[in-house]
Formats: structure tokens, C-alpha cells, sequence
């Protein structure tokens, strides 16, 4: 399966991605092709691989089918609300929060169009990235402005943050959605914390096995967990001395 969605260019990616169906929808189709992969990678021959690559400091950049997959999942939390609030743990390379980014400002542009507003780009939404290795910080900075998000992140719609993703971010929150992008031990209880009501978080859990976890937090606050299916990640951990 992962091989299989493997292109020679971005565009060719994401193609590959919706025909094998790991890509459903017309937002995570457009926001993925509009964060070019090359920017975020460091050997850019590998750019549009299907597969997960070191970015140093015991880091990868996800598979492009994991992270397609988690922005599917999130989607019904971040359409048809007018300033979504989007936490992405473990930001790494910065890919993933540059998805999130162009996702929840589509989709705030079209419901403030939609309530007769300009829908311009001061939407009110934000993307937080929190990386606990100061160096990962500043590539993922790096690779976000290099891929055109310079404006984003001066007016912190983008914001990267250096400290422990367990512990999430509370002055932005709470969130509609919650990426984590390492395998946290258990569910850290700050993070469901910092969830919105209603909110979802997508979360790989576990150590030799790990599985993709999905905690949703209804309109009332009740918090139901799915367990959607094994992965392997990297592990969400104490920083390194
Ligand atoms: N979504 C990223 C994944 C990077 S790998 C990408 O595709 O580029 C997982 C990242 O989680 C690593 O960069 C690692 O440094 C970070 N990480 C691990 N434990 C963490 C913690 N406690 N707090 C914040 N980040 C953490």
C-alpha cells in the first residue's frame, strides 16, 4: 500500500493518494497539494516517496498516507467553524502543521464568506506546533517559511513552540483538533484536557505495539476513545538531555 501512492512530483503524490483512497476529500486534497513536501524533507530525491525519512535528531517526517490519513480524520472537526484551533504535537519537520494550517484557513475563508464577511486572511485561526527539540523548532520555522508561509507565521496564525507536547498549550486553546505525531505511553490527560468540546484528537499509543488511537470529546464533554488500527511511530518522550 505505501509504495504504491510513490510520485515523481507533489501533484503525482496527492493523485496517487486520492486514487488509492487514502485521500477522500477535496479540502485534504487541496491542502496537501499546496504544501509541497520537497520543502520539509532533507534528501529532496526522496521528497515524494510514500515513506517516512530522517530529518535528525531521531526524527522523521511521516509517511504521506499517515498524514493524509490524519487530516481526514480531523476534517469534520475544522469545516463550517468561523476560527478553527488546531494543535499539532511533535511538529517535527513542520509538514503536517502546514497542513493543518491551509485546511482550517479554507475552510474559516468559506464560512465567514458564507455570514457575509470577507473571508480574508485574518480568519482568527490558529495552528500551534509544539517540538521539544529546540533544533526541530527551528527547521520546522525554516521549512514553513520556505514553502510560503512567511506571512502566517509573523502573524502567529502559525505558532511553533518549544517545550513538551505532553503538557499541550494551553494559552491558545482549546482545540477542535489535536494531531500527535509520536507515541505517547498512554493518552496524556492534558491533552484531552485541551480539547473542545466537541473536539477530536488522533494520537498513536503504545511502545513495542503502538495503534493510531481517535479521542473524541462531544458538545456535552463525554470522551469516547476508538481504536483505529497499528502503526509504528516514533516515541513521544522526555527531551533529551
Ligand atoms: N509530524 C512530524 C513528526 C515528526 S517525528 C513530521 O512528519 O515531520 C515526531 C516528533 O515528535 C519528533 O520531532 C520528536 O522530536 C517530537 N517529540 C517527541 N517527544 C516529544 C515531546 N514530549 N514533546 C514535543 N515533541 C516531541
Amino acid at each position: 500500500m505505501a509504495w504504491s501512492c510513490t510520485g515523481t512530483t507533489n501533484a503525482e503524490l496527492i493523485s496517487n493518494l486520492l486514487r488509492n483512497r487514502l485521500i477522500n476529500s477535496d479540502s485534504v486534497a487541496a491542502a496537501m497539494q499546496a504544501v509541497d513536501r520537497a520543502n520539509y524533507v532533507l534528501d529532496k530525491r526522496h521528497a515524494y516517496e510514500d515513506s517516512p525519512q530522517s530529518i535528525g535528531h531521531d526524527a522523521t517526517i511521516s509517511a504521506p498516507h499517515m498524514h493524509a490519513h490524519a487530516a481526514e480524520l480531523l476534517l469534520p472537526y475544522l469545516l463550517d467553524r468561523p476560527a478553527p484551533r488546531v494543535l499539532d504535537v511533535g511538529a517535527g519537520s513542520g509538514y503536517f502543521t502546514s497542513v493543518c494550517y491551509h485546511l482550517v484557513r479554507s475552510s474559516a475563508q468559506q464560512q465567514q464568506q458564507q455570514q457575509g464577511g470577507s473571508g480574508g486572511d485574518s480568519t482568527g485561526t490558529v495552528v500551534v506546533g509544539i517540538e521539544h527539540i529546540p533544533a526541530l523548532t527551528a527547521l520546522a520555522e525554516q521549512n514553513i517559511r520556505a514553502d510560503g508561509l512567511s506571512s502566517a507565521i509573523d502573524s502567529q496564525a502559525i505558532m511553533l513552540i518549544t517545550s513538551d507536547g505532553r503538557l499541550g498549550y494551553t494559552q491558545k486553546g482549546p482545540y477542535d483538533a489535536i494531531h500527535v505525531g509520536a507515541a505517547a505511553r498512554t493518552i496524556p490527560p492534558a491533552l484531552v484536557e485541551q480539547l473542545a468540546s466537541p473536539g477530536r484528537m488522533i494520537i498513536p499509543v503504545g511502545t513495542y505495539s503502538q495503534r493510531l488511537m481517535q479521542v473524541d470529546k462531544d458538545a456535552q464533554g463525554t470522551i469516547t476513545q476508538r481504536d483505529l488500527f497499528g502503526v509504528v511511530y516514533v516515541p513521544l518522550t522526555d527531551r533529551p538531555a
